[in-house]
């Protein structure tokens, strides 16, 4: 509790310092911390003169922007005024894996299934390896979502691409018209949760479904309580930020940056960008580097050191 408060303060310091806009603090974005206002209580904006400071929350706002997962219409709509995004610091990335196991625990996922991987990177025969996660990125453009013969799976006004497990019928349409290979299929029931059938909702993809697709999903039902996304929370190198491009800002929980100058001064991309499919996930390339890629070869199996060794670094070839 101590350290998250040590976070949120550190939050509000960084966002006072970037001068962002008018930014409620405490609301929707995924990029603060506070509780959700309720009518009588008090939220926290920033000026644009760069103050924080305390106003009257709006009556019922949980009305406009309901404080738990949502079901049907509203979870088809999104988060009103909100424009996700996802920001990967290839710099920093060392294959901790620690998003993986962060997505998994908090969306109840069995072992083997990985909405988001790590994989290993070399763009030529002379380039350093680096390391590379992947997961949906939720395109503003996205194949998948054209393909669906049942509608389970859609775009919101907040660029987050949900699948509704209680529409789908697994024809697996979306995993063949993904060009990133961002979805899976569930082949197995989830592990045991006390969750039931009905506190399935689209936002929190849980309790999971034999028969379905799954993928991330941006986890709508944090940024509604003003939370990080797991995989975020969960890194500890600092190498994910989540934010909203409408306010402009990011953050990996320790420091919130511009959105749209960080991508200027870091030579931001999108992953195979010309197949026109626009992701939300922008990646800054891997220079100067924290840690060499070695490092996160530690605790490869013999058999996952082989296919780093002949197909990724090519050892194979020059012998
Ligand atoms: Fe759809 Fe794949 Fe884009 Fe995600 S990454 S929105 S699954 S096309």
């Amino acid at each position: 509790m101590k350290k998250k408060n040590a976070e949120r303060r550190k939050f509000l310091n960084n966002v006072v310092k970037l001068g962002v806009g008018t930014l409620a603090i405490g609301s929707a974005s995924g990029i603060a911390s506070e509780p959700t206002p309720t009518s009588k209580s008090k939220i926290k904006v920033l000026t644009t003169d760069g103050k924080v400071i305390e106003v009257e929350a709006p009556a019922n706002d949980c009305k406009v922007n309901p404080c738990l997962p949502t079901k049907g219409d509203a979870a088809r709509i999104g988060i009103p005024g909100r424009s996700f995004v996802m920001v990967i610091d290839l710099a920093r990335c060392k294959n901790a894996r620690k998003c993986i196991e962060g997505c998994q625990r908090g969306h109840n996922l069995p072992a083997d299934q990985e909405w988001l991987n790590v994989y290993l990177m070399k763009d030529h025969d002379d380039a350093e390896p680096y390391w590379f996660p992947r997961q949906c990125f939720h395109c503003d453009n996205p194949p998948c979502v054209k393909v669906c013969p049942v509608g389970a799976t859609f775009k919101r006004q907040d660029n987050i691409v949900l699948v509704d497990a209680d529409r789908c019928i697994g024809c697996k349409f979306c995993m063949v018209a993904c060009p990133y290979s961002a979805r899976v299929f569930n082949w197995e029931e989830p592990p045991e949760t006390s969750l039931t059938s009905e506190d399935y909702s689209p936002e929190t993809s849980s309790p999971g479904q034999i028969g379905t697709i799954g993928k991330c999903d941006f986890c709508p039902d944090r940024s509604r309580e003003g939370k990080l996304p797991y995989c975020v929370e969960s890194c500890p190198m600092g190498a994910m930020y989540f934010g909203d491009k409408n306010e402009d800002a990011v953050t990996n929980g320790e420091e919130t940056l511009r959105f749209k100058q960080l991508i200027k001064d870091r030579v931001g991309y999108r992953y195979l960008e010309d197949l026109g499919t626009e992701p939300n996930v922008f990646y800054l390339p891997p220079v100067e580097r924290m840690f060499d890629y070695k490092s996160g070869l530690k605790g490869a199996s013999e058999e996952q050191q082989k296919i780093y060794d002949d197909v990724i670094l090519g050892n194979s070839k020059k012998e």
